[in-house]
């Protein structure tokens, strides 16, 4: 693997690690996370692996399962008892946390969704496509964001979810 400084393009040297510990379905595990310099800029990154992201300890896997639960309208009780094993343990109100964290997000990642499928020219009026445009609640936004998911990955499978897989393509911002 060769990375390439963002700056300045020239090659990252490797700058040692550090260990997270990070969250799945059914385990705590303490991963290393490699840091990487620029020795012309002084820049330096860390490469998480593709099914974290920088704020989150659980992976991404378990926190998309958490939202396609509640939007099956699951309770958050349910869901908290169902995503992970009861040795990791999950609380009702982090499970509402996500929810209302996600929720807020997804109107403006489903947006630069929407703008990527039109530069790559999708000739759908995906605006459209949403279920209700005008006085929007947040189960119209999610299914939205569905619709437009399916175009930006179709043929994706559905082991690793989806978020893994945008989560490595959008901006910072965007991630879910
Ligand atoms: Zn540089």
């Amino acid at each position: 693997m060769k990375l390439c400084c963002e700056n300045c393009n020239r090659k990252l040297h490797k700058h040692g690690r550090y260990f997270r510990w990070v969250t799945s379905k059914s385990e705590h595990i303490h991963i290393p996370i490699y840091r990487w310099l620029c020795p012309s800029c002084g820049t330096t990154i860390s490469l998480l692996p593709d099914f974290l992201i920088p704020w989150a300890r659980f992976t991404t896997w378990v926190r998309e399962s958490v939202i396609v639960r509640k939007r099956q309208g699951k309770s958050l009780g349910w869901i908290a008892g169902a995503v992970v094993s009861t040795r990791i343990g999950l609380s009702p109100s982090t499970v509402k946390r996500w929810w209302k964290q996600q929720t807020a997000k997804v109107a403006a990642t489903s947006l630069w969704i929407a703008s990527q499928l039109v530069k790559a020219g999708c000739e759908e009026d995906l605006l459209r496509m949403h279920p209700k445009p005008v006085a929007v609640e947040p189960a119209d936004t999610w299914i939205w964001f569905g619709q437009l998911v399916q175009r930006y990955a179709p043929r994706l499978s559905r082991l690793r979810g989806y978020w893994t897989f945008l989560n490595a393509k959008i901006p910072r911002e965007y991630l879910l």
